[in-house]
């Protein structure tokens, strides 16, 4: 195996429950600033998400009408002063829940020390995917991150900004018209990476958009079934501020009939279990440490 793509989302670590946690927070917490009931809220963030078509859009809640209304005169650098309670009530529940799955980080450096070229593909905006694999500590193991571009106003603090600058050459921008499953894009990976696809191996949490793109580019296909099971009442906080229009919810529906009978070559219960799949069991042996994910 010449090539890992992976999937980032729920298949490295549990972005549903990490995402709606600290989406929650944050919302109660404006709530109390604002004084606002916080379905009100909740219907303001899918208008704004809608017109982004993006659910995780940067500062979304600097945009809401009763943000707006509340603080009129608020330059972008103002209203990070104005809510940083309930910014820091996300970032909290981003120090909590934000973790990896257990022995995501060794396996990658055993399959990186193995000699096979990691990539991410995800349809996480660029700039959420870098910084979450820098914060979790693993964006050593990758050689490119394939994400979406993303149009958006930089991070409000300056230095953060700053900060937030992916190394050239990192980031290889897919446009918002790829979307998954879409198996020419997974070809076109292959072949920027140099590699056969017979000698590539993808691995991603869903069935309809991972496994099956991967299966009809004819990419060893591996389904992360864990990254499955989360907490259904998380997934609704999620959907009630879906960007997701009526069109996006239909052609879920539809993919995921389509794909039903959709067969992995390989199912597993733990990132770990793909050192098995690509024979490398051993390599991760030797060179296990103690888990510091779990
Ligand atoms: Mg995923």
């Amino acid at each position: 195996m010449k090539l890992l793509i992976t999937d980032l989302d729920n298949t490295l670590y549990d972005w549903v429950t990490y995402f709606a946690n600290s989406f929650r927070a944050m919302v109660k917490d404006l709530a109390l600033t604002l004084d606002v009931e916080e379905e009100t809220l909740l219907d303001e963030f899918k208008a704004v998400h809608q017109h982004y078509g993006n659910s995780e859009h940067p500062f979304a809640m600097f945009e809401l009408p009763s943000v707006r209304r509340r603080f009129p005169d608020s330059s972008r650098e103002q209203l990070y002063s104005d809510l940083k309670s309930s910014i820091a009530a996300f970032r909290a529940g981003r120090e909590e829940h934000l973790r990896l799955y257990a022995g995501v980080s060794d396996t990658l450096r055993a399959i990186s020390e193995g000699g096979t070229i990691i990539v991410a593909h995800t349809e996480a905006v660029a700039i959420h995917a870098y910084y979450r694999l820098l914060k979790l500590d693993i964006l050593k193991y990758f050689k490119h991150i394939y994400a979406l571009e993303g149009h958006f106003e930089p991070h409000p603090n300056p230095a953060r900004a700053a900060e937030l600058v992916p190394p050239v050459g990192l980031i290889e921008t897919i446009s918002r018209n790829k979307r998954k499953p879409n198996p020419e894009l997974l070809k076109e990976i292959c072949r920027s990476e140099g590699v056969r696809l017979a000698d590539a191996c993808y691995v991603g949490d869903s069935l309809s958009r991972d496994v099956s793109m991967a299966k009809s580019a004819k990419v060893m296909a591996v389904w992360a079934r864990y990254g499955t099971s989360y907490e259904g009442s998380l997934w609704d906080i999620l959907v009630r501020v879906t960007h997701w229009t009526d069109e996006d919810v239909t052609r879920e529906a539809e993919l995921r009939n389509l794909y039903a009978d959709t067969q992995p070559d390989f199912t597993i219960d733990s990132f770990v279990e793909l050192l098995d799949v690509i024979g490398l069991r051993g390599s991760y042996e030797r060179s296990a440490l103690p888990d510091q994910a779990a």
